[in-house]
């Protein structure tokens, strides 16, 4: 690739760590297939990275990111947010409007205009630092929900670049997406960009039915891969493209002694019971509550689970200031210590509960020793925990439930069981048909699973979004 990549995105894709040396602190690229996918193409042709920090403007942090552009042959620049742009458009309108919105969990939204009013101007101020870097044949790639608006007020600042959009979560259908008051708004923003990217085909289904339903004057063109929208003079390309992960690093990494040894202690806790898996952040779109009470059933259906399988169930904090958070953690303390009260015996607990984030050795410890995965969102744009499970049962035997409304379930159909997270008979059903599944089939599925995340890995992600630039077919 020739050109400049700038990516945009809302966060940064770095951590502070410590140096070691007193008090001393500096910038590491973090952990997250995005980033690893994308790192060695920006090192490669000297990107640009655009986003917020993630905290305040202060003359240390500042130092920070020089250092790490010194350190690194690709760059970070900051978009400095004050702290009532961070309430309004990433707590408020992100975060409470259109990410339930866009999982359809209508009830959970609010809508704010002052949110909207942020929302819009933090998009805005987006856009003028990305204005303010651009050289004249860059790529530019903006990602993810909260920067929609991002191509319409770069045009508005003069800007002739091709401009491409990739949703990282799910897009809605037009009767949820109708319900937005500022919906208009929106779905003529994102005619501004030249490549719209989804992750699945309904999602871009769903966005060529809104274009469709609110602004009657496009005509739309179904190519074999993509749809092209013409818009007066605007023709927009848009395209799904399933995420990846990074099949060989996971693959490679859940071998390394010290997540074997991991996994073999883990696994000695709990001697010759089956575990079964759920790594989540807190959020009510991963259906952890449906998920424990499809738990419950399938020990009240088929008692002889009871004593031999367990739920291990990881909940990592996040969005901890949006009270339905709140509520959701308490809710799912309660539950554990209920279905816990109601079936524990001497020497087995139905769920072990952690609220925590895992680092990256124990998450593959926790992959490498569970039998079974329950991945069971409500509704996700993809699930990536989906992928690395599979990618880190090395030795191929584990079993995948997957929720029917997970991005990821349109690839990993044909290796996993597949559910609906609101049917806790179904979900019950499917614990038991995993614990009681033969070694011969586990295999054979875990090969499937295996062999199509080995195929779509996020690098061949990169490279065909970039491709699709440019590519009409
Ligand atoms: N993850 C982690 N530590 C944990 C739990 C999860 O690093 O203790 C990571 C996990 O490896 C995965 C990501 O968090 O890459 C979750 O991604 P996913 O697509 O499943 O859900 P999201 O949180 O993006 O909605």
């Amino acid at each position: 690739m020739l050109r400049r990549l700038v990516v945009v995105s809302n966060r940064l894709p770095v951590a502070i760590e410590s140096t070691g040396k007193r008090g001393g602190r500096q910038l590491r690229p973090s952990v997250g297939g995005l980033v690893t996918a994308l790192a060695p193409i920006m090192e490669e042709n000297h990107g640009l990275w655009i986003g917020w920090p993630g905290w305040d403007q202060e003359p240390h942090s500042a130092r920070l990111l020089q250092e790490f552009n010194r350190r690194h042959a690709y760059e970070l620049r900051p978009v400095w947010l004050n702290s009532e742009e961070v309430d309004g458009y990433y707590r408020g309108f992100s975060n409470e409007t259109l990410w339930p919105l866009f999982h359809d969990l209508l009830g959970y939204c609010k809508f704010e205009t002052e949110h909207w009013q942020a929302y819009a101007q933090a998009n805005h101020h987006f856009a003028q630092v990305i204005a303010a870097s651009l050289r004249a044949d860059d790529f530019v790639w903006v990602h993810d929900y909260q920067l929609t608006l991002v191509a319409q007020h770069l045009r508005a600042m003069k800007v002739r670049h091709r401009l491409s959009f990739f949703l990282h979560i799910p897009f809605p259908s037009l009767d949820l997406f109708r319900r937005l008051p500022w919906k208009q708004s929106i779905i003529q923003a994102l005619m501004e960009y030249d490549l719209v990217g989804f992750q699945t085909l309904r999602d871009r289904r769903n966005f060529i039915q809104c274009v469709k339903g609110l602004i009657p004057q496009v005509a739309i063109e179904v190519r074999r891969r993509y749809s092209l929208i013409h818009y007066g003079p605007r023709m927009v390309k848009v395209g799904h493209f399933p995420i990846g992960i990074d099949f060989e690093e996971f693959n490679r990494d859940a071998q390394a002694s010290a997540v074997a040894e991991n996994a073999q202690y883990f696994r000695r806790q709990f001697g010759s019971r089956t575990l079964i898996l759920g790594v989540d952040r807190l959020d009510y779109t991963k259906g952890i509550p449906e998920r424990f009470l499809a738990f419950e059933r399938a020990l009240e259906k088929y008692p002889d689970l009871q004593g031999k399988v367990s739920l291990f169930q990881v909940v990592v904090p996040s969005r901890t200031h949006v009270p339905y958070y709140q509520d959701l953690k308490e809710i799912l303390e309660g539950m554990v210590g209920r279905i816990n009260g109601r079936f524990s015996r001497l020497g087995w607990i139905p769920i072990h509960y952690m609220y925590r984030m895992l680092d990256r050795v124990k998450l593959l410890g926790c992959y490498r020793a569970c039998e079974i995965a329950l991945v069971t969102p409500l509704r996700d744009g993809m699930n990536l925990v989906a992928k690395e499970y599979c990618t880190s049962t090395i030795d191929g035997n584990g079993v995948l439930i997957l929720s029917e409304f997970a991005g990821a379930a349109d690839q990993l159909a044909k290796g996993a069981l597949i559910v609906n997270p609101y049917d806790r008979e179904e979900m019950a059903d499917a614990i038991y048909r995993a614990f009681t599944m033969e070694l011969g089939e586990r295999r054979e599925r875990m090969r499937v699973l295996r062999a199509q995340i080995r195929r779509n890995d996020v690098h061949r992600w990169v490279q065909w979004f970039l491709e699709s630039d440019r590519a009409v077919g």
